[in-house]
């Protein structure tokens, strides 16, 4: 800490000062300018913060950042928190989590529990005590969700997230759940982030609507000095100006956080923009800006949901995000399992006998692939080129066979890419064939397809 004298301090200000800070166990160091004295502090700072008060001071300024144990200590030091079977933070892969807003029955949660473990989530959200902004909204199922949730755990095999708003349910929450949540509107509930401190259980702790980036962290540091090491930060969003989204997503504190701390970060595009059509983008984008993990609302019918329907996602919409998430390298295609790459026995007399072998295998598999374009053809040409469309269920199927085969030096994602590519290719013939019918007529198409 730096303590700046105003230029007209007298030397018994000077000397106060610097009598506050020894009285405090702290050493001081004086520097006398030309103009003015600075007086240099070394120590826990925490015990002198009266010191701004004190006559002749201009002004304190921090050094060091007031979260010792959120903070960084070195460049690349950050923690991975475990969860059940998954990890997340440090070297992990993206954990994507996923799940109704709020668990309004068996049948709901257990649905979407079924939908989002198969398309590849790794942990079930769902709620089950709900900070509604007003009364009379729905306010959740109380214990019975927490029950429910545990249910679901067992047929999926995921573990569970769940946000607790009163210290006195952190004992239940700890018997049902794997990760407690402590919501935006509870950022700063200091009785409760003691409470979930001195839980077993991982904490995710959300950004409050209006706090600052270092308001979070203490409240981070809350849970953190009451003994659990294990806390995930989540960005939701920020109370902005702006009104064409429900919250404006402030990506740009994942990379600022990813200096400050060594906690894991989520970023929620649910709560952060309110709008389903905004849910993909921001989750891509929070991926691209380096989160080690997303939360997502999915609800089997969005329209009908008793809470934040608006923001949650169909299982189509949910399946086909996993897809681009899983596209562009932000998750793996095959879960957990990591490639074994199988060695092939190679017969071969030597290189010119290998190269002569590829070439006529690269030969094959142009016909092949043209083959299977004249197919994709085919079926573009029986149906309405006005409802041009690909199945995206089938080709995620393909993608994740494709990704399943682990019988060749291949990792699954080296597979994606190459049939992804056939894929758009395959589209592409497609595409061009609707386009000529719907401009030429079927005589041009037919024309035009080669
Ligand atoms: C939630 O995740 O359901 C929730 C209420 O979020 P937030 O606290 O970010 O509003
Ligand atoms: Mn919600």
């Amino acid at each position: 800490m730096i303590v700046v004298m105003r230029p007209t301090a007298t030397q018994s200000e000077v000397d106060g000062v610097r009598k506050s800070i020894e009285e405090h166990g702290l050493e001081a160091f004086l520097s006398v300018g030309e103009e003015r004295t600075v007086i240099g502090v070394v120590g826990d700072v925490e015990r002198i913060s009266h010191l701004g008060t004190l006559p002749g001071v201009d002004q304190v300024i921090r050094v060091s950042s007031p979260y010792k144990l959120a903070s960084m200590q070195e460049e690349g030091d950050r923690t991975r928190v475990r969860i059940g079977p998954v990890d997340i933070g440090l070297g992990s892969e993206m954990v994507v989590m996923a799940g109704p807003c709020a668990v309004e029955s068996r049948e709901q949660l257990l649905e979407t529990a079924r939908c989002v473990g198969r398309e590849g989530a790794r942990i079930l959200r769902g709620g089950a005590w709900k900070p509604r902004t007003s009364p009379y909204s729905f306010q959740g199922l109380g214990v019975p969700a927490l029950k429910l949730l545990a249910e679901a755990r067992g047929v999926t095999g995921l573990p569970i997230i769940s946000e607790v708003t009163d210290p006195a349910d952190v004992e239940v929450f700890d018997q049902h759940v794997d990760v407690l949540q402590v919501g935006a509107r509870n950022m700063q509930n200091f009785a409760l982030l003691k409470a979930v401190g001195q839980s077993r259980r991982a904490v995710l702790l959300k950004r409050g609507l209006s706090a600052t980036i270092e308001e979070w962290l203490l409240a981070a540091e809350y849970v953190l000095a009451a003994g659990n090491p294990n806390v995930i930060l989540c960005e939701r969003g920020i109370r902005t100006f702006e009104t064409a989204t429900r919250n404006t997503l402030d990506l740009s504190a994942v990379p600022v956080l990813r200096s400050r701390t060594h906690l894991p970060i989520v970023v929620d595009p649910s709560h952060g923009t309110g709008h389903r059509s905004l849910v993909g983008p921001m989750a891509l984008a929070g991926a691209a800006v380096g989160a080690d993990g997303l939360l997502i609302e999915v609800h089997p019918d969005p329209s009908t949901a008793l809470s934040d329907g608006d923001q949650s996602l169909d299982f189509s919409e949910f399946g086909a995000l996993m897809d681009e998430l899983r596209r562009l390298q932000f998750v793996r295609a095959t879960g957990d399992r990591p490639a074994p790459p199988e060695e092939r026995p190679v017969v071969a007399s030597g290189i010119e006998d290998l190269r002569d072998r590829i070439d006529d295998m690269d030969t094959r598999l142009a016909d092949l692939i043209q083959e299977r374009a004249a197919l994709a053809l085919e079926v573009q040409r029986r149906r309405d080129p006005h409802v041009h469309g690909h199945d995206v269920r089938r080709e995620r199927e393909l993608l994740e066979r494709a990704a399943n085969s682990i019988s060749g030096p291949m990792t699954p994602v080296e597979l994606t890419m190459v049939f992804d590519a056939v894929l758009r290719a395959s589209r592409s013939v497609q595409r061009r064939h609707a386009q000529s019918v719907v401009l030429g007529g079927e005589e041009a198409a037919a024309g035009n397809d080669r």
